[in-house]
């Protein structure tokens, strides 16, 4: 009797809406898997109580959560720390709650470089990124201080992409430059890795980002960051002309693993969150 233990660890995730989020099953799955009591509670947190919500996530003594939309940028006044990547994107989705104190992490472009890690190293190389969004800019800061040698950012809204390759110049050894989209976006010969890091693909197979595919060739490296449905339009045609190619899902299983490591110090079974994803999604194996 004297030995058990009722106490379950607690994180969770603090968004709305929040009810097409399948974080909680990826990362309960692994939790299983590894033997953890652990939970991960999907909570619908409006605006006007994000700051109750994280007040009762230390006074609960939970070890972490994940913050997503529309929180990524309100939550930094409710923390004590910024990692150095999340200080430079100026946004955070997972805070690590430890003696009482908040210390504020992004693991979007995270999550995708160590997916990327596992095809190329993207030191040296010189990147194409289409976007400049949110996910955008964590993917650009995050190849830039991993040492990519040149990022074009490529946007309708030329500004935006200019703020970005600003962030990039400003804060990582990396050169970047701006492109407005206003056409079909050839990938120039000297380009290693495309990335479409808009939100074009996302619930539809069909949607395609406007690229000219004639000019994705063998050996080139495309990555989407469209999670649902992994295989995009632009991954089934940069397969075909053999391409690597390299999917969303994979991004999201590895900022899973990433937070259980920034809360818990372990190293969870990425491929538990993996299948448990593709069935969610409904992709076969
Ligand atoms: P934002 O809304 O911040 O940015 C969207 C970007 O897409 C902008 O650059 C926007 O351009 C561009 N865009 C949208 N529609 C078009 C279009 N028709 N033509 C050209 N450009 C377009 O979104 P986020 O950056 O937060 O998220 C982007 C996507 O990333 C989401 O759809 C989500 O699926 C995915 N994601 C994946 C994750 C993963 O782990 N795999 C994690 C988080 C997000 P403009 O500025 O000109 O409007």
């Amino acid at each position: 009797m004297g030995d058990r233990n009722f106490r379950s660890i607690l994180t969770g995730s603090f968004s709305t809406p929040c009810a097409d989020n399948p974080t909680v099953a990826m990362i309960e799955a692994a939790y299983r898997h590894a033997g953890l009591d652990a939970r991960y509670i999907n909570c619908d947190v409006k605006p006007e109580h994000l700051a109750q919500a994280v007040a009762g996530a230390v006074a609960m003594e939970w070890i972490g959560f994940n913050c997503s939309l529309p929180h990524k940028v309100a939550v930094i006044e409710h923390l004590d720390e910024l990692a150095d990547s999340a200080r430079i994107i100026g946004a955070v989705n997972c805070v690590a709650i430890r003696d009482g104190r908040l210390v504020g992490n992004n693991t979007d472009g995270k999550g995708f470089l160590a997916s990327l890690k596992g095809v190329t190293d993207p030191a040296g190389k010189k990147v194409l990124l289409l976007g400049a969004g949110g996910v955008a800019r964590a993917i650009a800061v995050e190849l830039g201080l991993a040492g990519a040698a040149h990022l074009t950012i490529v946007n309708r809204e030329v500004a935006k992409a200019e703020n970005v390759a600003a962030l990039v110049r400003d804060n990582t050894p990396c050169a970047a430059t701006a492109m407005a989209w206003d056409g079909p976006v050839s990938v120039p010969g000297d380009v290693d890795i495309l990335i479409n890091a808009t939100s074009i693909g996302l619930g539809d197979a069909e949607a395609l980002p406007p690229v000219e595919l004639e000019t994705l060739r063998k050996g080139l490296v495309v990555a989407d960051v469209i999670p649902n449905p992994p295989m995009t339009h632009l991954l089934r045609a940069a397969k075909a002309r053999d391409c690597t190619v390299l999917d969303g899902l994979g991004m999201l299983v590895n900022q899973g693993v990433i937070g259980v490591e920034l809360w818990l110090g372990r190293t969870l079974d990425s491929g538990v969150m993996q299948r448990t994803l593709q069935e969610i999604f409904e992709v076969s194996a």
